[in-house]
């Protein structure tokens, strides 16, 4: 295995940037050539059939087969244009990551004769042989089929010969299987919740949909060397490493020049996204070494999605032509920072109104401001579900870390906008307005916009930032699936949005004005909501004092944090917004709490082999070493000589001893915890097993394999080092 490192280093040196050569000077050239888009559904499909599908994905409309017939052969004929072979239909299963089954166009004619096919009825519906998809018991084996259903609104992609067509993944019972379902179902829940709201300011407006623009943080390891780290290979993070002498300390790799092997990836992956529709726009690196960002331009928040976790796939491939592995997981390098998904989220009104950005005059800055204070009411109220729908193996060495927001939800606002709505409390009486009062706090209203502009503190440590136009939540996992947290947050708005337009509609109802019912809930909402501001380092200890003081939650263990799904907050928002039923519900729990499971329990394996089967062995090789040299300094030196000389080789020997016995010890321990575990039938019980007695063997087990990497000759040590792992381009 030593040898493996060494080869590995090798072909770092000999490595070198690949020319990348985009397909036209043009962006506009090629930008979503590989997309069944508006245009190309014009130019191959007969008007009817156009028609259907944006009916479809404008108001709903079901496509009849007759005309699932003509989009199918449509799509056909352009995908054949790029060479297409075979189609798939794309989803997003609960697991990390997309699924795809690909089937070719080949089917037998009348005639026995070879033809190619592609109909309406394979576009619409398809039938995976899904059993091993995770579904939380929802379909039992003997039914165990899922369907998958064209999703209108993303529209089909052609990724190298196949066609891809974007999907719902469903169970034979009807429930959903997968993140694209519910998301959808939580879009249309703050969809009609927001326009009813809006539509107390302004008759107009009929649609109000979500954006989503994510910003995806990652690593990039050599390919060899990632190969090198059997920990890297199958748990996704660096499971033992001593940390380089050098790492973030000089902050000098942020925003730094990007290395052209890196820039030649970058390069690459821009321009099949760009053939893809995906509007990627900047790329940087990041504070650790050799971590990087990519974001693009909002977009609806469904197809943003979807186009997230496309571009993950991408990476993972482009980056193996460059010779990198990319790392999605939240904390790859103990000591170094780790990775999120900032997800930047605003609502915005069909009559083209940003929900989250102030207007041009009082009545425009009421429904901004309506809205910001239901933001803030949402997240105070459903903090246990918001975090839920974040926490995960990976993100639970990041979250609180001192480099990422604590497991604790809060808002910033910025000082101005927070003192704005603490003027406007003082400001409305309970019983009826005085004009002077209306005259003062219309001025105030009228004052946000240049408020903002000033406005140009950001606190980078707070998990849910008002950022001028939008809200960023950051304490999603760069690993995460986006819908995720989506769901949980949309689904949040919508009931929150759903309570606060019944509490106006009755104050009218007992005959208080319009205007003023507004008013007083906001005015109620801001006080009451008023902990959940935050504008100080979210990162501090301070911080978690004074949130415990103000009655925050603070939950950082993993099932823990899981189970509040089905605190009767969350239930009334993902069961009374008709996002989940039920058993959806209670399935979704039990896949994430297995997949916490399974994460640590592969990661207890992994580290348990290497510590016997790699480290443990060069240990003993190297104190063997130490023991020849003892012998022989023995023989040639007199007893007083030796014992002066030999002392400090003499404790290194008894040092080494006693830290492979404590590895053995620990690995024998950890195993035995995981066996107990590993019996409980509960996942609830055995995820908290998990994390409660096997996780912390897996510090205590690394701390002795530190060590022994500075003691033991790095011309035998087997397993890459962090230094050349993070610095070597
Ligand atoms: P920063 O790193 O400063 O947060 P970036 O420009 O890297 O900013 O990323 C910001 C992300 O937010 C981009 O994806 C951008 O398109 C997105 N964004 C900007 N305005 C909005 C908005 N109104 N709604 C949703 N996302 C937005
Ligand atoms: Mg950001």
């Amino acid at each position: 295995m030593a040898k493996m490192r060494f080869f590995a280093l090798q072909e770092l040196a000999n490595r070198t940037a690949l020319e990348v050569i985009p397909p036209s000077n043009k962006l506009s050239d090629y930008y979503g050539s590989h997309v069944f888009d508006r245009k190309k559904m014009q130019e191959y499909l007969p008007r009817e059939a156009f028609k259907a599908v944006t009916d479809a994905v404008e108001k709903g409309i079901p496509i009849s087969r007759e005309m699932a017939d003509l989009i199918a052969n449509g799509m056909k004929s352009w995908a054949k244009s790029l060479n297409v072979t075979h189609y798939t239909h794309w989803f997003q299963p609960l697991t990390d990551g997309t699924a795809e089954k690909h089937d070719g166009f080949i089917e037998f004619g009348e005639d026995a004769e070879v033809i190619e096919r592609f109909s309406g009825k394979l576009l619409i519906q398809q039938e995976p042989d899904a059993s091993s998809f995770p579904n939380g018991g929802i379909r039992n084996t003997f039914e165990a089929r899922g369907y998958t259903a064209w999703d209108v609104s993303s529209p089909a992609f052609v990724v190298d010969t196949t066609l891809c067509i974007p999907t719902i993944f469903i169970s034979y019972t009807g429930e959903a299987l997968d993140y694209k379902t519910p998301l959808l179902k939580a879009l249309g829940a703050v969809d009609k919740a927001a326009t009813e709201v809006c539509q107390l300011f302004d008759r107009n407006v009929s649609r109000v949909y979500t954006n989503l623009g994510w910003e995806q943080e990652y690593f990039l390891v050599d390919l060899a060397l990632f190969d090198a780290r059997p920990d890297l290979c199958l748990s996704g993070r660096t499971l033992m490493g001593h940390s380089s002498a050098k790492d973030q300390q000089l902050e000098d790799h942020y925003f730094g020049s990007i290395p052209p092997r890196v820039t030649a990836f970058m390069k690459e992956l821009e321009i099949e996204c760009h053939k893809l529709g995906i509007p990627v726009k900047t790329r940087h690196n990041e504070v650790a070494p050799n971590q990087f960002e990519l974001a693009p331009i909002f977009e609806n928040a469904n197809l943003a999605n979807d186009h997230n976790q496309l571009v993950m796939d991408l990476m993972k491939r482009i980056a193996r032509k460059h010779r990198f592995a990319v790392l999605f997981h939240e904390k790859p390098f103990s000591g170094v920072n780790g990775s999120g998904k900032h997800n930047n989220w605003s609502l915005c009104t069909d009559t083209g109104i940003n929900l989250f950005a102030p207007g041009r005059n009082p009545k425009g800055n009421m429904l901004f401001l309506t809205f910001l204070v239901n933001v803030l009411m949402m997240v105070y109220k459903n903090q246990n579900l918001l975090r839920a729908s974040i926490v995960s193996a990976g993100n639970s060495h990041r979250l609180g870390a001192a480099e990422a927001p604590p497991s604790i939800l809060s808002i910033f606002l910025g000082s101005q906008l927070s003192h704005m709505l603490d003027e406007i409390t003082k400001q409305v009486s309970d019983s009826k307005m005085t004009p002077e009062e209306k005259t003062t706090l219309k001025l105030g209203i009228g004052r946000i916009p240049e408020i903002l502009l000033d406005n140009t503190d950001r606190n980078r440590t707070s998990p849910f930032a008002f950022t001028g136009n939008r809200f960023e939540f950051r304490a999603v996992g760069s690993s995460a699936n986006c819908a995720a947290s989506m769901i949980a947050v949309n689904a949040a708005m919508a009931n929150q949005l759903n309570e606060f337009k019944a509490a106006v509609d009755k104050l009218m109802e007992e005959g208080v004005g319009r205007d003023e019912a507004i008013f007083r809930l906001l005015k109620e909402m801001i006080l009451a909501s008023e902990p959940i501001r935050f504008e100080g380092d979210g990162y501090s200890e301070e911080w978690k004092e004074e949130a415990a003081r103000r009655g925050l939650t603070n939950i950082t263990n993993v099932p823990e944090a899981l189970m509040h799904y089905n605190d009767d907050q969350s239930r009334s928002v993902l069961i009374g917004e008709r996002i989940f039923n039920e058993s959806e519900l209670a399935g979704r729990i039990e896949v994430e709490l297995e997949k916490y499971t399974k994460k640590v329990q592969i990661e207890g394996r992994v580290l348990g082999d290497l510590a016997i089967n790699h480290i443990v062995p060069i240990a003993v090789t190297y104190q063997n070493r130490l023991l020849e040299n003892l012998r022989g300094l023995k023989e040639i030196f007199s007893t007083e000589e030796y014992e002066e000389m030999s002392a400090d080789r003499k404790e290194l020997v008894r040092e080494i001893s006693h830290r492979v016995t404590a590895i053995k010890t620990l690995v024998n321990d950890m195993t035995e915890a995981r066996k107990q575990a590993n019996q409980i039938e509960s996942h609830k019980e055995k995820a908290f097993a998990y994390s409660n007695t096997v996780v912390p063997y897996l510090d205590k087990i690394r701390e002795h394999i530190d060590h022994l990497e500075l003691e033991i000759d790095d011309e035998i040590w087997p397993l890459p080092k962090y230094r050349e792992l993070l610095f070597n381009k």
